[in-house]
């Protein structure tokens, strides 16, 4: 019959407290890693996506400026009261979807 051999702290491993400590840290700093890297991860998407929003958030404040200015009547020259001014935003929207197809 063979035994195992003894560990380097002079017990079996299974017995020895210290090897079985060291185990679990080093099961604990694998997991430990495994989620830094998913926080890494996560972090860049975060910085990405802020990139993006940004990005549509200047899309955004354009189109609503040209929406609010009604840009299109202006630019063909036609001058709009205010009262017109506040049915160019809905039209243009209207205009917008429809051109897109999503009417
Ligand atoms: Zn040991």
């Amino acid at each position: 019959m063979t035994y195992p051999k003894p560990c380097p702290h002079g017990e079996f491993p299974t017995d020895c407290e210290r090897c079985q400590q060291a185990a679990e840290i080093a099961r604990l700093t694998a997991e430990r890693d495994l989620w830094r890297k998913i926080a890494n991860q996560l972090a860049a998407e975060i910085v990405r996506l802020m990139a993006e929003v940004e990005g549509l958030r200047k899309d955004a404040e354009r189109y609503r400026w040209m929406r609010q200015h009604g840009y299109l009547a202006l630019a063909n020259g036609d001058l709009l009261d205010e009262d017109e001014l506040m049915h160019v935003g809905p039209r243009l929207d209207a205009a917008i979807d429809a051109a897109r197809g999503e009417t």
